[in-house]
């Protein structure tokens, strides 16, 4: 993560005019005069990304100013986006595109469960890829905060995770603005929808960690009140019992126990409230990459119906990417194609319906087995016949 930080670090304060020098642990920088003043920092800064030294023992202040999640410094960092380069446009360049006959390995590495495929050609295009910065933080009775990003074909819509984190290590060259960025197959909107659901995976992933803990503390806190609570109840009625009361006197032990079992449960809501989670994602930034790419064209044949898939041989990756399905938009390499529309959906996408035993498909119905649907629309009629 620290890497991250100096990596983004330089290159916003890179795009600002200043001059910038990392080293193992730190980043130095001589920032001109105006960016000094709006940052409100010397004109020669040194920043580091973590609070230990190489050592592991703590840095000393001279050390530099600490940047990392939820530091002063990162949020003023973060403010330089907001006015210039939420939205950027490059080019990768220099990459070679590999020139052996890609029908056998498409065969080799994708798996069409229903249908044969037949390779119809191979050729080379600039394809636009997505890259989605969000920021989610997380807040209970602890905060966590973070950074995901999120990277998408734009032609297959496809996530290609590697490319958010190593386009830089190649030759680019930014857009013109007249130029712009290189059109996409989809509209925007559907892309970006298609970044935020990825994006939603990966933060329940990396939150599950912390609910994990969260739920470990509530329940250990609620284990606590609970000995405290019930037990009160337990010894105020072992003492009623004991001395054989009765009457107006029993009552009112009787109602100092049940008072007690009521503030358990007062005290047990406070509790699921405070360790309620309130998580909150935005968006950061947006960068639109053009990449050359081999594509390769197949055609599968599906009962009498054919449907022609495009793949894609990432030049900066060098590999081959997944087929996202078309219900779920998890990557896929072993597909099949609907019987109604060819949808592509990955296994799990096209089971059998757990009642019915049928198989269907989630991208046209996303409601569920149809079969069983429509017997359960007519049994929820007849219930509400005989209900009458
Ligand atoms: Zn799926
Ligand atoms: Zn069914
Ligand atoms: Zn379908």
């Amino acid at each position: 993560m620290a890497e991250d930080f100096r990596h983004f670090t330089s290159r916003i304060l890179e795009h600002w005019g200043a001059a910038v020098e990392t080293d193992r642990e730190a980043l130095e920088a001589l920032l001109p005069p105006e960016l000094a003043a709006r940052l409100g920092m010397a004109e020669h800064v040194r920043l580091r990304f973590s609070p230990q030294d190489r050592n592991g023992s703590a840095a000393a202040p001279t050390e530099g100013q600490l940047l990392t999640y939820g530091s002063p410094v990162l949020e003023k960092v973060l403010s330089l986006l907001t006015d210039k380069g939420t939205v950027a446009a490059v080019e990768l360049q220099g990459l070679y595109l590999k020139q052996a006959a890609p029908g056998p390995e498409i065969e080799r590495l994708f798996q069409p469960l229903n249908a044969r495929g037949k390779f119809v050609s191979a050729g080379a295009a600039a394809v636009p890829y997505g890259i989605f910065n969000f920021r989610y933080t997380a807040v209970s009775d602890e905060k966590t905060e973070g950074l995901v990003s999120v990277a998408l074909n734009g032609r297959s819509l496809a996530e290609v995770s590697g490319v958010a984190h190593r386009w830089h290590e190649v030759e680019w060259r930014e857009r013109s603005q007249e130029e712009g960025p290189l059109a996409s197959a989809h509209p925007v909107a559907a892309v970006y929808q298609r970044a935020c659901r990825l994006a939603q995976g990966h933060i329940s992933r990396t939150l599950s960690e912390f609910h994990h803990s969260r739920e470990r503390r509530l329940g250990r806190d609620i284990q606590r009140l609970q000995e405290y609570y019930l037990g009160m109840a337990r010894e105020i009625r072992a003492r009623l019992q004991k001395k054989g009361l009765s009457g107006e006197e029993a009552e009112r032990e009787e109602a100092k126990a049940a008072a007690a079992e009521r503030e358990l449960q007062i005290k047990v809501r406070d509790l699921e409230d405070k360790y309620a989670v309130r998580a909150q994602v935005s968006f950061v930034s947006f960068l639109s990459l053009a990449m050359p790419v081999l594509t390769a064209c197949v055609s599968y044949q599906r009962r009498q119906a054919f449907r022609e898939l495009t793949f894609f041989w990432n030049s900066l990756l060098k590999e081959w990417e997944a087929l996202a399905c078309e219900a779920c938009g998890e990557n896929t390499f072993a597909f099949s194609l609907c019987d109604e529309k060819l949808h592509v959906t990955c296994a799990p996408c096209s089971r059998p319906c757990s009642l019915c035993g049928r198989r269907f498909c989630s991208a046209c119905h996303s409601q569920g087995c149809p079969a069983c649907a429509s017997v359960k629309q007519v049994k929820q009629k007849q219930e509400r016949r005989i209900n009458r």
